[in-house]
């Protein structure tokens, strides 16, 4: 209680010097605001302007020693106000006004009645807001204390929207069992995961039953994965399936705003949890609390004390009540042991990318939703999207809503749903950039470069649309391959496959133009990407055969790779990198020149049309000429 007092006050204070900071800034505008129409001059100035007869009404206000006189009738345009100090004791003041038949007159101020105002004016309002604002935040807190209410919601009308939410309290949303309104059905595939949290469902569900038979339920379980994979969405579900409160916090909240308020934070959250049991504590982001405490070099005094508490009170609660902690992650292999120990988070889910079927299920989900037209196909969607995570597809779904609208449409068509895809996987049309002629000619060049290349090796996958049209990530074109299934494993010559396609951009540059340009910078990045993966982790290299020599890490965010080789080795790995961008490189440009003449063809066919699908493409790479292409040997 005396912890909670005291915060209290101190959130109030804040509060306040918000609120005299804005009175202030209001107070000042309107003092400039008011100044600006003002002319100040000297009591000399005036003088002289009086007797060139080009004053017409004085004021003057004994209170203040103010006189503010105009050169016009007042209010009219072309009339301005002017402001001077009374000399002191100027005898001849009314005598000179009377002589040159100017109005004037005095203001006494009722000293009584002004000065109250004034002091009501410039003190009273201030701490009437003030009050009130305090008022309100102890009444909110008091409520929230109460009911479990999210006292960052909705405060003051206003002051919700500065992120002061939780000042108080740990800032833990809390969502009433009906209202995560989420349930296993709103997930689609990722069933391993389901079965595993469905088990923590049924506990919170019925605690007595397990500790009557003296099982243990699991105390926490980290939800492991890609972001946008549904971990969040996971963890809501379990919630809905258990009818029993959410209590959900970000990591990143943990380490906010003032320092030694994350243990505070922790500490309120699992008393929260405590009284509201069975429940759900959801920490989202867990590795910007967790994070390793190894290197001694960068100590995070802050966030070891939030970590310490959290370990705290994981170890303490009393389990048969009910109580889970879920945590999300996509840098698992950066978590503190600690962590990860017995009785903690010891059980680990992973929620990994969709699969075909599962990336077709969450388009239902979502399509749901929306209304389409029939006969949507949304298969040829999840087929054109390997490596798209649930948000993605979401997000997809609600793209091709919104062109709906854009396109007049009264229901979702499969226009619509295609051009969605693009838009999440390449941003959207650039209307702002504008190539010039030889622009364009180049990037037609370079994506039917990369089609050509792919459309005559055998098993790569199909081309299924080339475009020229800018985006907003800022790639000018694309060329898009869709697999007709979905391979779990890749070959090596698939790899090497690969390189050379992505190699088929520049090489037709360089084929063409005799020159290279800069757009083929990601080409580059994918390829020796994938080469440098060839190398230390496949093992897929005569030269090193199967030796891992690196370490990978944040597999679920692209992933890269430590070497743990002598700098000897890394110096031959780079040489090995090099070699196979180089060989498929080669490739491409070979392919390319014995296709000289279709490439010619296809480019100028996309420079006019500016997007062309796959059976465009093909109708004219397959088209027999009555001639072989003088194909190079297979690699
Ligand atoms: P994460 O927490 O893994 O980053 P989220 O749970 O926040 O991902 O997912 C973001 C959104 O993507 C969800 O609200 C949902 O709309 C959609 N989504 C992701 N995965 C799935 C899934 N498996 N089924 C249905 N929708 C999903
Ligand atoms: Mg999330
Ligand atoms: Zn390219």
């Amino acid at each position: 209680m005396e912890m909670n007092n005291q915060k209290r006050r101190r959130s109030m204070f804040l509060y306040i010097i918000i609120a005299v900071a804005i009175m202030l800034a209001l107070n000042q505008s309107w003092t400039m605001f008011q100044r600006q129409s003002i002319k100040e001059v000297t009591y000399s100035e005036f003088l002289t302007m009086v007797q060139q007869n080009k004053v017409r009404d004085v004021d003057l206000n004994t209170g203040t020693g103010k006189i503010a006189f105009t050169d016009g009738e007042q209010g009219k345009e072309g009339t301005t106000t002017y402001e001077t100090t009374l000399f002191p004791n100027d005898d001849g003041l009314v005598p000179l006004l009377q002589q040159h038949e100017v109005n004037f007159k005095a203001e006494i101020p009722d000293q009584s009645n002004d000065l109250w105002i004034y002091m009501l004016l410039s003190y009273g309002i201030p701490i009437g807001i003030m009050v009130f604002f305090g008022w309100r935040l102890n009444r909110r807190m008091k409520k929230a204390a109460e009911d479990g209410d999210d006292p960052s919601m909705n405060f003051g009308g206003g002051f919700g929207g500065f992120g002061m939410g939780g000042l108080g309290r740990s800032g833990a949303k809390i969502v009433g069992e009906k209202e995560t309104g989420v349930t296993f059905a709103d997930v689609a595939g990722q069933d391993e995961a389901k079965e595993s949290l469905q088990e923590i469902a049924s506990f919170l569900e019925n605690p007595q039953k397990y500790s009557e038979i003296g099982a243990r339920c699991p105390r926490g379980a980290l939800l492991v994965g890609p972001p946008g994979t549904g971990k969040t969405l996971l963890a809501k579900a379990v919630a809905g399936e258990a009818k029993v409160p959410f209590f959900q916090i970000s990591g990143s909240e943990f380490v906010e705003m003032f320092v030694g308020r994350g243990a505070a934070k922790v500490r309120d959250l699992f008393k929260q949890a405590n009284e509201k049991a069975p429940c759900i504590v959801f920490i989202d982001e867990i590795d910007t609390v967790g994070k390793r405490r190894d290197g001694a070099l960068t100590t995070n005094d802050e966030r070891e004390q939030t970590l310490n508490q959290l370990l705290t009170e994981m170890d303490g609660f009393d389990n048969n009540k009910g109580i889970v902690v879920l945590g999300a992650t996509n840098m698992p292999d950066t978590l503190d042991q600690a962590l990860t120990r017995p009785g903690r988070f010891d059980r680990r889910i992973p929620v990994e990318l969709p699969d075909l079927a599962g990336r077709e299920a969450i388009l239902k989900i979502h399509a749901n939703d929306v209304k389409m037209e029939r006969g949507i196909d949304l298969s040829a969607v999840a087929r054109a999207t390997p490596g798209a995570s649930g948000a993605d597809l979401a997000n997809m779904i609600n793209e091709a809503a919104l062109r709906a609208v854009r396109m007049g449409h009264r229901l979702v068509t499969q226009d619509d749903l295609i051009e969605s895809v693009d838009v999440v996987i390449a941003g959207e049309k650039k209307k702002s950039t504008v190539l010039n002629e030889h622009e364009k000619q180049v990037v037609a060049y370079h994506e039917t470069g990369h089609a050509i290349v792919a459309a005559s090796q055998k098993g790569s996958a199909p081309v299924s649309k080339i475009t020229i049209v800018p985006r907003t990530s800022g790639a000018l074109g694309f060329t898009m391959q869709v697999d007709e299934d979905e391979h779990f494993l890749t070959t090596t010559s698939e790899m090497r496959n690969k390189i050379a396609v992505l190699c088929g951009g520049r090489a037709a540059e360089e084929l063409i133009f005799g020159e290279a340009t800069n757009g083929a910078s990601n080409d580059i990045e994918k390829a020796t990407h994938i080469a440098r993966a060839m190398v230390t982790q496949y093992g897929m290299t005569e030269k090193f055969g199967m030796v891992a020599l690196g370490q990978q890490r944040n597999r679920y965010l692209g992933g890269t790779t430590d070497l743990t080789c002598s700098e000897g080795t890394a110096e031959a790995v780079d040489q090995e990198v090099q070699r196979l961008v180089e060989e498929g490189h080669k490739t491409a440009l070979d392919t390319l020149r014995a296709h000289r003449f279709k490439l010619h063809e296809i480019s100028r066919y996309l420079q006019r049309k500016e997007t062309i699908t796959g059976e465009e493409f093909m109708r004219i790479f397959t088209r027999d000429d009555g001639f072989a292409p003088n194909l190079p040997k297979q690699a």
